[in-house]
């Protein structure tokens, strides 16, 4: 198959039902319309000359463009290079150039280069065509947002994006065609653009739109479009947390579904927003490695605070020993809640199986899934009585301090307890002596006043002395990703 049938077939089955609402752009189509202009979209890329396998890079938010340009590009059997419209110059030049792209999909025609045109999405109807290539061909390569290291294109088939869509299509609750799905998040990261527009589309669900999210617009949106669900990142939640509850109520009165990803969602949000609107939040756990979804709460149907539940059927996982953790890591049970304590088991690299996997690294294919299958995340993970998963850290953020493991996400526990402390990360640096020492990074609540010597005193009431913090660094803000990631890398220094 092609991702573009999907919208072929949506437009089959529910011709007249609403397929977008760009609230943003003020307009809404239905899936014969939407279809009908990429038809249109795909006849310009061909009098461009675009050929199969030529890449295209999509510069644009999340918009109606931005699906109309997708659909065309996989139709026409090109590979969609999806980057941030926010992504400044230099960012652009490298991923037009790593990825040898010879158009840019854009609104700004300053993003052209000599030898690389920009294209404008159209919505102009044109006559139906058939997708070209399909299954193992590339229809996306997604560049990671490098919060871990250099930037990476991942090449994703059509087969995986697909398998992942029939793998969370398998999961009871999830969307389904009378959904109306609120997405404010970006359409060039694959969560918004496989569980978000992919699964929509498969389902004939309504896409509702908006470019950008705010708090208090987003609540009337959900309310005017009779949202059913919303695709949204921890951050987002987190604001909805700071809303008055009778105004959250208000807002999400016909939301059945409030599901989160990217990046873990604290358990107090989750709370808070259950207390105020009865709603739980669904967490979801994946990587543009696997095409994205690996874990769902969904699968138990439980919102358990701080797990991300278990893997969607046709995904394996199992932990797995790896080079920075010698042997699985013992678990502390006083770390842990206590109605989550495991009873043997460690601490694990994350493995995943499945059709949904990624066909390696743009362009050959690097470090792609093993002989077997597999294919090594680098999230440390653990696995509770039940069987959910919890995900402790990523290996390489792992600090080791005189060859004693110190997971960043146990000291900013520690510190972020503190009601001074609005926010914190922790972080590994260079230390002479011990290899490497554990670096704070606080972020003071509004109006607080902290040293850095209470933040040490603290930790060593809590903590083993390794684990203190050698330096505490106080700053404004820390740095995020576009879907709400810290970024470590940028606090190391
Ligand atoms: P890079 O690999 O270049 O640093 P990236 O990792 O941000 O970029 P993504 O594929 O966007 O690239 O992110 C996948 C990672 O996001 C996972 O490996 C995991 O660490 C994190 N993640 C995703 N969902 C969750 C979640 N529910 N809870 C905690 N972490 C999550």
């Amino acid at each position: 198959g092609n991702i573009a049938d999907l919208l072929a077939g949506a437009a089959a089955r529910w011709p007249d039902a609403g397929a977008l609402t760009d609230t943003t752009a003020g307009t809404a189509v239905t899936w014969a319309q939407l279809n009908s202009a990429v038809d249109g979209q795909v006849r310009k890329l061909a009098e461009h000359g675009v050929r199969p396998g030529d890449r295209i890079v999509l510069r644009l938010p999340t918009s109606a463009d931005f699906a109309i340009a997708l659909f065309a590009t996989a139709r026409a059997g090109a590979v969609a290079v999806p980057i941030s419209p926010l992504a400044p110059e230099p960012e652009l030049a490298t991923v037009v150039e790593h990825s040898g792209a010879r158009f840019v999909f854009s609104r700004s025609p300053g993003d052209a280069r000599p030898e690389v045109p920009v294209l404008t999405p159209s919505a102009e109807p044109g006559e139906p065509v058939d997708a070209i290539g399909g299954d193992e061909d590339i229809a996306v390569v997604s560049y990671t947002s490098g919060t871990t290291g250099p930037s990476r294109g991942v090449m994703l088939s059509h087969r995986a994006l697909l398998a992942n869509l029939e793998q969370v299509g398998a999961v009871p609750g999830t969307l389904g065609h009378l959904d109306r799905v609120f997405i404010a998040i970006p359409l060039f990261h694959v969560y918004g653009l496989g569980p978000g527009l992919l699964h929509a589309t498969s389902v004939g669900a309504t896409v509702v739109l908006a470019e950008r999210f705010d708090v208090v617009k987003a609540l009337e949106v959900c309310a005017a479009q009779r949202v059913t669900v919303i695709g949204g990142v921890p951050a987002m939640y987190a604001e909805f947390a700071r809303m008055p509850a009778h105004e959250l109520g208000e807002g999400l009165a016909t939301v059945r579904l409030l599901s989160s990803g990217a990046a873990p969602l604290h358990p107090k949000v989750l709370a808070t927003i259950r207390e105020k609107t009865g709603l739980a939040i669904f967490e979801g756990y994946g990587l543009t490695e696997t095409a994205p979804v690996v874990t769902s709460t969904l699968v138990t149907g439980y919102a358990k605070p701080g797990s991300v539940g278990r893997p969607v059927p046709g995904v394996e996982l199992r932990l797995v020993e790896s080079d920075g953790l010698a042997e699985p890591v013992p678990l502390d049970p006083d770390d842990l809640d206590d109605a989550f304590v495991e009873d043997d088991a460690g601490a694990g690299l994350v493995s995943v199986r499945g059709a949904n996997l990624f066909s390696g690294y743009w362009p050959e294919g690097a470090h792609g899934p093993d002989e077997e299958g597999w294919f090594r995340t680098g999230d440390v993970g653990y696995l509770d009585v039940d069987g959910d998963l919890h995900l402790v850290d990523r290996a390489n953020d792992l600090i080791i301090v005189n060859g004693f493991n110190v997971f960043p996400h146990e000291v900013e526990e520690v510190i972020v307890a503190l009601p001074e402390v609005a926010e914190v990360a922790v972080v590994g640096v260079i230390d002479e002596r011990s290899g490497e020492s554990v670096k704070a990074v606080v972020v003071p609540a509004p109006g607080a006043s902290l040293s850095e010597q209470q933040v040490v005193d603290h930790c060593a009431e809590k903590l083993a002395g390794y684990k203190v913090p050698r330096t505490v660094e106080f700053a404004e803000a820390l740095p995020h990703s576009a879907t709400g990631k810290l970024r470590r890398t940028r606090l190391r220094s």
